[in-house]
């Protein structure tokens, strides 16, 4: 009997150990993921809302990556995405001609978009926590890191997606950047909204090549407006011509607000079709291609490696 007593308490203190150590086990777990974000010792001035606000350059990095990228992408991912912002940021800090009274601002038209980290949070419910310590663990695990070429900070751009390659810089915006390459890029039916279509009636199509080109001559039917369509290798349009007026792939995703300058034209009598892969400029990082790469096992370096050719990165000082 005595043994059975025995046999029974050390049966129930076995069962009240083992889950009180995987409670140890996960509070420990918790504590080493709960990143700590650095001091760069950099503070920057950003406008905010019409307001300056002051912050260290990793407080506002945080709330770049958060914006920039979905938290849900893969660590080594938002890893580059934090070197990029910070090269970019460094980069463009105080050069901003339509804000000289801050370094940056929050409109990714004109610098990069940026999120408290109250906001993010708010917005991300119960993953909050996983998400938080996970963009505090990027920032801070690439602290004082940048994007060089020939020693000097690179105007690190990036898109959302690609279709096959990204963009050579000459051929979107004509200036030719030696480390702004067409290179291939992994991403593919992942992305959401990969493909896209936009139809214009025949005369909504009209209006808008002509207000942007007036001297476009456009008769009969839209089937005679667009000629002479120049893809690269990887399907972007590079140039064509809109009732005889050339215009670049990029000046023609403006023209029709297209997600990329990858599309094809269809055109019917009446209307026309624009079917469209990918979003964004496609010049500089993709951040879904580099989330690819990143689930195939690519680092951070190589990532950014990949997609700003003859880069280092380096600790900045
Ligand atoms: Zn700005």
């Amino acid at each position: 009997m005595k043994k059975i007593i025995a046999a029974a308490l050390i049966l129930g203190l076995v069962l009240f150990l083992i889950p009180m150590g995987f409670r140890q086990e996960r509070a420990q777990e918790e504590t080493e993921n709960s990143a700590v974000l650095p001091d760069s010792g950099k503070a920057i001035t950003i406008l905010v809302d019409g307001e300056l606000q002051e912050m260290d350059l990793n407080e506002y990095l945080w709330g770049v990556v958060a914006a920039e990228m979905p938290a849900s992408f893969e660590l080594e991912a938002l890893k580059a995405q934090a070197v990029a912002a910070r090269t970019y940021s460094l980069n463009k800090a105080g050069q901003a001609a339509n804000h000289p009274e801050a370094d940056l601002c929050t409109d990714h038209t004109c610098c990069q978009a940026w999120i408290s980290q109250a906001d993010a949070q708010a917005n991300w419910g119960d993953s909050a926590q996983t998400y938080t310590n996970k963009i505090t663990q990027a920032v801070a695990e690439t602290n004082n890191e940048v994007a060089l070429y020939e020693g000097a900070l690179i105007t690190a751009v990036f898109h959302s997606s690609s279709a096959d390659t990204t963009q050579d810089a000459v051929a979107v915006w004509g200036g030719n950047v030696p480390y702004l390459r067409s290179v291939p890029s992994p991403e593919g039916e992942e992305v959401p909204n990969y493909h896209s279509q936009v139809t214009y009636t025949a005369q909504e199509c009209k209006d808008r090549i002509l207000q942007a080109k007036p001297e476009a001559v456009l008769e009969g039917q839209p089937a005679n407006w667009f000629s002479n369509t120049v893809y690269s290798d990887g399907g972007s349009v590079m140039t064509l011509d809109l009732g005889g007026v050339s215009v670049t792939g990029h000046q023609a995703r403006t023209i029709f607000s297209l997600r990329s300058a990858s599309f094809t034209v269809e055109c019917a009598p009446d209307a026309v079709t624009f079917q469209v892969t990918g979003y964004g400029h496609g010049v500089g990082m993709s951040q879904y291609g580099a989330n690819a790469m990143a689930a195939e096992g690519k680092t951070y370096q190589e990532i950014l490696q990949h997609y700003y050719t003859g880069v280092t990165v380096e600790s900045y000082t």
